[in-house]
């Protein structure tokens, strides 16, 4: 006997704020935020929520995509950073899934790789950054969509490595993941940066393991006896 899944029609994914991530005083201070995106699907779901001084973004994009904060059925963090979760709070009645935990009011669930949400949206781990790292795969009309959180930070960053580098606790899960993700998906949704389409020609692998080998050689061991 054939059985047939219950189809339901592609996902939207709307970036209601692209992130951004400015360095100023060499290094030693960035003016960023997180990107804030929204997924309709047969849920909605809010991906990230950025920093404080955004609710009234929220509130503004939300009512011009037709919705209102209750009619919000997900919100979901790609990480814990200030700038990716400030305005939860916004959500009292969402489930909220931050690293591997799933909330529905106080009573927390558990998930270790994939947390199917429907047919077309899956949220997946995508650590690097940090270790609970999380971000969310959509099917569109348009192709697949990535929603990465830190796992990228803005389109291109591919090229200086170390921008991004400098923030991730995992550099060698970082890379990996990257291509994994580079490879699976048609568009990127960054944690900092507006989303962009997947150049498939450019192997991110090849040239950020280049990239790490030569960063670690430079600043990490003095006597050069680590191989890498
Ligand atoms: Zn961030």
């Amino acid at each position: 006997m054939v059985k047939y899944s219950h189809m339901i029609k592609p996902a939207e994914v709307i970036v209601l704020q692209p992130g951004y991530a400015v360095w100023q005083k060499r290094l030693k201070a960035q003016k960023a935020d997180g990107t804030i995106s929204l997924i309709k699907s047969s849920q909605n779901m809010i991906v990230d929520t950025g920093l404080p001084k955004d609710k009234d973004l929220i509130l503004k994009k939300l009512k011009t995509n037709g919705l209102t904060l209750e009619k919000i059925d997900f919100v979901i963090c790609t990480h814990g950073d200030a700038d990716h979760i400030s305005n939860n709070n916004l959500f009292p009645k969402a489930v909220l899934i931050v690293g591997f935990d799933i909330y529905h009011g106080d009573i927390a669930t558990f998930f270790q790789k994939n947390f199917k949400i429907d047919e077309n949206v899956t949220v997946t781990s995508m650590t690097g950054h940090d270790e609970r790292s999380i971000g969310v795969l959509v099917k569109t009309v348009k192709g697949l969509v990535a929603i990465t959180g830190d796992l990228f930070e803005y389109e291109n960053d591919w090229k200086q490595a170390r921008e991004w580098i400098a923030f991730s606790k995992q550099p060698k899960a970082h890379i990996k993941n990257r291509a994994k993700v580079w490879e699976l998906a048609d568009y990127i949704v960054p944690g900092h940066g507006p989303k962009f389409k997947v150049d498939k020609t450019v192997n991110i692998l090849e040239k950020e393991m280049k990239q790490l080998k030569e960063l670690l050689q430079r600043t990490v061991n003095v006597y050069g006896d680590v191989k890498l």
